[in-house]
């Protein structure tokens, strides 16, 4: 029995986000990225960004490039930046060291034969695993032969050994190395001196390099972390401490995917979210800050932040609580920064002719406490940008005929039409175009404020006649109703 106690007793608090520039940056990948975020600032520490794109093939440029621009627009910045693909002579370095002391050793098994041993191992339910025959060729047989095909470094795994590890999160966590699957691959070889570092490798040289204190990370890592000992120790490097995140589960508690609408980081952005609301939202996924309150600001959550709040099972994602906290951002910004952030969003539905920023501020103070996404602004507010269409009946209220609406529209226009451009505004309107509506049939101000409101809009639903006469201006309002009229004839 051995237990690996952190040697890192170290005050410099120094975390690591890791990702591979293999696909989208997702939306649960934001949590791990944030907690290192939060705990790093917590601390007076530092926050490192680490692009780990050995794997060649899989690794795509835009896929970093991705996951740069996400972080950066969600205010996350780091304060060190790594490639690791930059890194391959220190790699090297290492990987000579531990198969010059033994640990490592060259495998040249084909894949089938490691796939048939595979397939036999379940057949015959036994553990899959590969202790390799080749831990007994000598290095200068191996290096001769990578002169001719190229092979994998592997690590000697001990058989029957316990490694264990106190997990900030989950507390002492146990493995059997009869449970790794062998002797696990490190590095590939593909000649004597040409090296391409695997991720347990990689993850921990860097780690001891960067001088990282805690590899905070996803739950699906807990297994590497046995491993990550063992090379540790061979090298003779400290462990740094472990946190492992729980997973972030679908309303369903299966684990989230696309499937449940999760999508990466630049498409929440593009359906409106406010990197503020999407923060707040994953921090309290999994996080208890002991108190009912739900907003905080990145700042708040840098004062509140403690690892040891972190629960152990899966948090679940609730989009409508995401929605709400998306709203309450919207409801908050300053009316400036958010007409910026919403004008583009108008360009891009075409709803922009002239950008006359005056104008679109007010339309957006107006839907501002309705909107949950900036994405949803074209079509509530288009009519304010250009002509509505609509069919003539909609401005038919309740048992009106189309004489009654045509009368009670030349009621809007003719008042309208007496209220001075200096006092067109919300609060005039309502006083005089109420006193007018009062006056229908049965005292129902529907007969005049609803074709009014459809002549102005063509929406069945939208802000009050009045707010909206006030934006659309005296002239532009006046046209409506006329071609409302026309419309009725
Ligand atoms: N590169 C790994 C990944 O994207 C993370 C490595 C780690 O955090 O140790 O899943």
């Amino acid at each position: 029995m051995s237990i690996f106690k952190s040697l890192f007793k170290r005050k410099d608090i120094r975390v690591r986000f890791a990702p591979s520039p293999t696909g989208l940056f997702h939306i649960g990948s934001v949590r791990s990225t944030l907690f290192n975020f939060l705990f790093a600032k917590a601390n007076g520490g530092k926050f490192i960004l680490r692009i780990e794109d050995t794997d060649q093939e899989r690794s795509k440029s835009e896929y970093e490039k991705d996951i740069l621009e996400s972080i950066k627009w969600l205010g996350l910045n780091w304060d060190e930046f790594y490639r690791q693909s930059e890194r391959m002579k220190l790699y090297a370095d290492y990987i000579k060291k531990i198969l010059l002391n033994g640990s490592a050793f060259y495998c040249f098994h084909s894949k089938e034969f490691l796939k048939k041993e595979y397939d036999e191992q379940i057949k015959t339910k036994k553990n899959p695993s590969h202790y390799c025959e080749f831990r007994k060729l000598p290095i200068s047989d191996a290096t001769r032969r990578l002169n001719k095909e190229s092979g994998i470094i592997r690590f000697k795994t001990p058989p029957d050994f316990e490694i264990s590890f106190i997990d900030l999160i989950r507390g002492k966590i146990n493995f059997n190395s009869d449970t790794l699957g062998g002797d696990f691959s490190l590095a590939k070889a593909e000649s004597p001196i040409k090296f391409i570092p695997l991720y347990n490798f990689a993850v921990v040289i860097d780690d001891y390099e960067m001088k990282i204190s805690h590899v905070i990370r996803g739950e699906e890592h807990i297994s590497n972390t046995p491993k990550q000992i063992l090379i540790q120790r061979e090298l003779n490097l400290p462990t740094p401490e472990y946190a492992h995140l729980p997973l972030i589960l679908a309303p369903d508690r299966s684990k989230l995917s696309k499937r449940h609408g999760a999508a990466s980081v630049m498409e929440y952005r593009k359906m409106g979210y406010l990197p503020e609301a999407l923060i707040n939202f994953l921090a309290l996924l999994g996080w208890n800050p002991d108190t009912d309150r739900e907003i905080f600001s990145l700042n708040e959550l840098i004062k509140k932040f403690d690892l040891n709040k972190i629960q152990k099972s899966g948090a679940i994602f609730n989009t409508e609580k995401l929605d709400w906290l998306n709203s309450y951002y919207i409801k908050n910004m300053a009316i400036d920064e958010l007409t910026k952030k919403i004008i583009p969003f108008l360009e891009k539905e075409g709803l922009l002719s002239e950008n006359n920023f005056e104008y679109i501020k007010k339309v957006i103070a107006l839907e501002k406490p309705r909107l949950k996404k900036l994405s949803e602004i074209g079509k509530r507010s288009a009519y304010f940008f250009k002509i509505p269409e609509y069919r003539s009946e909609l401005l038919i209220w309740r048992d009106m005929l189309f004489k009654d609406v045509a009368t009670s529209l030349k009621v809007s226009l003719e008042t309208i039409s007496l209220i001075n451009e200096t006092d067109f505004n919300r609060e005039n309107l309502e006083k005089i175009l109420l006193k007018e509506a009062e006056r229908a049939k049965n005292k129902d101000r529907g007969r005049l404020l609803w074709p009014l409101r459809i002549a102005l809009t063509g929406l069945e639903k939208s802000p009050g006649p009045f707010e909206i006469l006030e934006i659309l201006g005296k002239k532009e309002s006046l046209r409506r109703v006329e071609s409302a009229i026309k419309k009725l004839a």
